[in-house]
């Protein structure tokens, strides 16, 4: 059993960080700079977690950036939860207007990326994807036995939820609460900031996409955050993007004495009109 939490651990840290830092804030928003090993390392383990290409994920996501909550978001729940949840994903016409090719020049010019690209429809169905995470578990199961297989697969679907759970949970306003006055519905969710790694700081992160970190008042836990931060301590990891006016809200004691300020001004004056009626 020892052995069985031990692996399952360290295969939803590997795989749900691979998806949290290496495709989400390292491809899809380019908040940081890796070099080759810390890369490939995080985007591997989220090729493994059944993500599909990077390419085409960084796609979808840039995607639900710029049309969040629209008509064009690819999997806003506006359209319905199962939509949000699974549907989206083979609803070809849902985001032909994304191009991939134009959503991500950047990504597109990577020649392992571009391989991993090969085969895919685009339409959910992933052969390439599907064979390497087929492969991948038999492998594991051949070298190191059942408990570590089972240990795999358990990790597997725990992190495979986490996009879901910010597609769906994140994008629900009565779910959670807002730091940002953001035009969409993207909310934090303390339970999916836990389970999703740090990625469920949603309102957060809509406000500043390109940032490294989500997370950022004292409960906002963050562990991806804790991961870039790392890999820049060891120098695997260069040009850290965090935007100065986001971190303004890291000083809630000034933040609350505006607040409050404003509150006690807003009552004075309608007590004033009051008075005055
Ligand atoms: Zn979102
Ligand atoms: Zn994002």
């Amino acid at each position: 059993m020892a052995t069985f939490i031990v692996m399952f651990v360290l295969f939803y840290l590997w795989h749900g960080l691979g998806i949290t830092v290496g495709y989400h804030r390292l491809l899809a928003h380019r908040a940081f700079r890796a070099n080759q090993f810390f890369e490939y390392f995080f985007v591997v383990g989220g090729y493994l977690a059944y993500q599909g290409p990077p390419i085409w994920w960084s796609a979808i996501h840039r995607g639900h950036h710029k049309y969040a909550d629209t008509d064009l978001d690819p999997h806003t729940p506006r359209k319905g939860l199962k939509h949000a949840l699974i549907g989206w994903a083979f609803d070809t016409k849902n985001y032909v207007h994304l191009g991939m090719g134009n959503m991500c020049k950047d990504l597109v010019k990577n020649r392992f990326y571009l391989m991993l690209e090969h085969g895919h429809s685009g339409v959910g169905g992933r052969p390439l994807c599907i064979i390497v995470n087929f492969a991948y578990r038999i492998l594991l199961l051949a070298l190191f036995g059942w408990t570590v297989f089972w240990a795999n697969i358990a990790a597997s679907i725990g992190v495979f939820m986490i996009p879901q759970l910010l597609n769906v949970v994140c994008h629900l306003p009565g779910w959670g609460y807002k730091n940002f006055a953001t035009d969409n519905d993207g909310v934090n969710v303390w339970w999916v900031g836990l389970l999703g790694l740090g990625e469920g700081w949603h309102n957060n992160h809509h406000a500043y996409p390109g940032s490294s970190r989500s997370g950022l008042r004292a409960h906002e836990f963050d562990l991806s955050w804790q991961v870039i931060k790392l890999g820049r301590h060891f120098g695997w990891v260069t040009d850290v993007n965090e935007p100065a006016s986001m971190l303004r809200l890291l000083r809630p004691r000034k933040a609350e004495t505006i607040a409050r300020a404003r509150r006690i001004h807003k009552y004075a004056s309608a007590g004033r009109k009051l008075s005055r009626a």
